[in-house]
């Protein structure tokens, strides 16, 4: 499994949102963009990485992007066998994913997800070295009625000493903030941000939910957020590119 040294995550879910002629201008331009973001020797700080449909995954791999990783959206939660339809871990693996999204709130709602189907996840990705980022959030009417910390606990009370041993990632992601413009107060993504590591210590935990290029430095500045999901302003080459240098003046000015 790639070792994630650096010290902030930028990642971006495009989700079904990609076309090829975007995926194409994307990968064309990343050459461009990383050469401008390496003049900062803090680049080497930030890991970036995009989660693509599936399809796109071995395109993206016989780009050999540097400094750019692949990741995957979700994975099966069976080895292999009579599962049509469904992605196995190590199938992802074997066309160039190194990451993989587990648990996203769009695949909990659309595929009815369950904690033992969830962790059965978490364990093929670990089988098959790849690195797990583990999305947990609550809806608008948990955290109407103020049970944001349960459900989340609920939700991580899958983390057992193996998947701990695979050093997961977590993105804390309301789910009511996904795609709508709404954000949680600074405050508030910094006391659960504070729960959450109080659980996991190790562990490190992204936000995710409406980040664009105007907000992401100030959420990145939160203290103990170690990255960004972004999934609509990570689908174009220039919004990413902003992501990466909010990420970068975010690390010159601590
Ligand atoms: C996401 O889907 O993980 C996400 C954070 O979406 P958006 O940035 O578009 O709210």
């Amino acid at each position: 499994m790639r070792e994630l040294d650096g010290e902030i995550f930028m990642f971006g879910n495009w989700k079904m949102a990609q076309n090829l002629q975007g995926f194409q201008e994307f990968v064309a331009a990343w050459p461009q963009i990383e050469e401008s973001l390496a003049k900062s020797s803090l680049w080497s700080k930030i890991e970036a990485c995009v989660f693509p449909s599936f399809v796109q995954i071995p395109a993206f791999r016989a780009f050999r992007l540097k400094s750019l990783l692949i990741g995957a959206q979700d994975c099966s939660s069976e080895k292999s066998g009579a599962f049509t339809g469904e992605i196995s871990a190590s199938s992802l693996a074997e066309n160039g994913a190194q990451m993989v999204l587990i648990g996203h709130s769009e695949r909990r709602q659309r595929a009815a997800e369950t904690p033992s189907s969830l962790l059965s996840k978490l364990q093929r990705a670990t089988e098959a070295n790849l690195r797990i980022v583990y999305c947990v959030g609550e809806s608008e009417e948990q955290r109407a009625k103020g049970q944001t910390l349960a459900v989340l606990k609920d939700q991580l009370s899958i983390f057992d000493d193996e998947v701990l041993a695979a050093s997961p990632l977590i993105a804390y992601e309301p789910v009511w903030a996904i795609g709508t413009g709404k954000l949680p107060s600074l405050q508030e993504i910094a006391d659960v941000q504070a729960s959450i590591q109080e659980l996991f210590p190790q562990v490190p935990v992204l936000y995710g939910g409406s980040v664009h290029p105007a907000n992401a430095g100030e959420i990145l500045a939160i203290e103990g957020v170690r990255g960004l999901l972004v999934g609509g302003a990570s689908l174009k080459k220039e919004s990413f590119k902003s992501l990466l240098e909010c990420a970068l003046e975010y690390l010159e000015s601590s």
